[in-house]
């Protein structure tokens, strides 16, 4: 059994009032206990940071967010810093997700300034990397997340890098269905774990957790969490009912 706990993380994107956010943190929370097996995090939407935050005091749940400006202030409408999420006492932030790099353009090199941002707020960054269908069909798999890897971490200290968590999320399996099958998926997080060896050494890249996410849910996630180097998912669809999410919690802590 690998020494890294695995890590639940569920990704709301644009869903969920503040009210829908408490209720469903409250029946998360009222599931799970204070399980102390897996570590789980909710990211909801900006406006609802401050309610979940509220409904999962107490608990072993943690709390995230979806994106973030690398910028501590100043004249950037409709952003939000890593600095008002640490007041939220948010701790993950999600970074470079595909929907983020596809519909606002972002490019690695602003990914690396807010990857840079968090861990200088103490945030941790979940950082997403993956191909599209096009570069999987191409050859481009390992390439493209080498490149989106390598330009994400840049300027990571070792020191800081093993609070980092990287996401494997292959663009064509996202809210598609398809999910990657056991040997897709571990073969690019033990690339992952490879480059991070090179990147930081061997300790380090043991400690990292790699996460798979696309299309993740109770009936395929068993699979999946027993590879290797899967430490665990980001979870886009299944983490907006509390059932499918706990039993996604439940897999993870049943890996041995
Ligand atoms: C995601 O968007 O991070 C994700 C994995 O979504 P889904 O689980 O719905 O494929």
């Amino acid at each position: 059994m690998s020494s890294r706990r695995k890590l639940i993380a569920g990704n709301w994107k644009m869903n969920k009032t503040s009210a829908d956010s408490t209720a469903l943190v409250t029946d998360i929370v009222a599931a799970i206990g204070r399980q102390a097996d897996v570590d789980v995090v909710v990211c909801p939407p900006f406006t609802s940071i401050e309610s979940a935050g509220k409904a999962l005091e107490g608990s072993t749940v943690k709390l995230g967010a979806q994106n973030m400006h690398p910028e501590a202030s100043g004249a950037f409408t409709g952003e939000i810093s890593a600095g008002m999420l640490r007041a939220l006492f948010a701790t993950h932030v999600i970074l470079g997700h595909s929907e983020r790099r596809a519909y606002f353009a972002e490019t690695d090199a602003f990914i690396n300034k807010k990857v840079i941002a968090a861990l200088k707020n103490q945030l941790k960054p979940i950082l997403c990397v993956g191909e599209t269908l096009a570069e999987r069909e191409a050859g481009s798999t390992l390439k493209v997340v080498q490149t989106q890897l390598e330009a994400g971490l840049e300027g990571v200290s070792k020191e800081l890098a093993a609070t980092v968590v990287i996401a494997y999320e292959p663009v064509w399996a996202i809210g598609t269905g398809k999910v990657a099958t056991t040997e897709q998926a571990q073969e690019v997080h033990a690339f992952i774990r490879g480059l991070l060896v090179k990147l930081f050494g061997d300790a380090i890249a043991q400690k990292v957790r790699i996460l798979y996410g696309g299309s993740m849910k109770p009936s395929n996630a068993p699979d999946l969490l027993a590879q290797k180097d899967i430490d665990g998912g980001l979870i886009g669809g299944a983490s907006l009912e509390a059932r499918s999410f706990v039993e996604l919690i439940t897999a993870a802590a049943a890996v041995k």
